[in-house]
């Protein structure tokens, strides 16, 4: 068990969690993480700090952030966007109606994820399948 002062909640099952090294998930030291022992649920930290990088993800929450970048990323990687990371966020944040601060994959809920991934359909369809 790691050392920290911070009390993480997990929100699936409404109980802490343990700070421990990644290298329990993964079976190689990637930096701590806050780790719920009833559900598996997880969430990395800031580099250098025990600030967790949003809320505690499942296996499910998991799947759907990774299929919220796969379609959101190349917006920015070498669609319209391209190199502007963050102009990429301004808009999904309107159009999403978030405030840009709480526009981040690694915050979204489920249902945000789906949003998301709704959202660029749409922006598919309207340029004829590119970005
Ligand atoms: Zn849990």
């Amino acid at each position: 068990m790691g050392d920290t002062m911070r009390t993480v909640w997990c929100d699936y099952c409404d109980t802490h969690t343990d700070y421990v090294d990644s290298e329990e998930i993964y079976g190689k030291s990637y930096g701590m993480i806050y780790l719920c022992r009833s559900c598996g649920a997880y969430v990395g930290v800031h580099r250098g700090t025990d600030i967790p990088l949003g809320r505690l993800a499942n296996a499910e929450l998991r799947d759907w952030k990774k299929m919220a970048h796969a379609n959101f990323d190349p917006v920015w990687t070498h669609g319209r966007f391209k190199g502007r990371r963050s102009d990429a966020y301004k808009w999904l944040a309107d159009q999403m109606g978030l405030p840009e601060e709480e526009t981040h994959i690694g915050m979204f809920n489920v249902k945000q994820c789906q949003q998301l991934i709704m959202i660029m359909d749409f922006e598919r369809d309207k340029n004829y399948g590119k970005y």
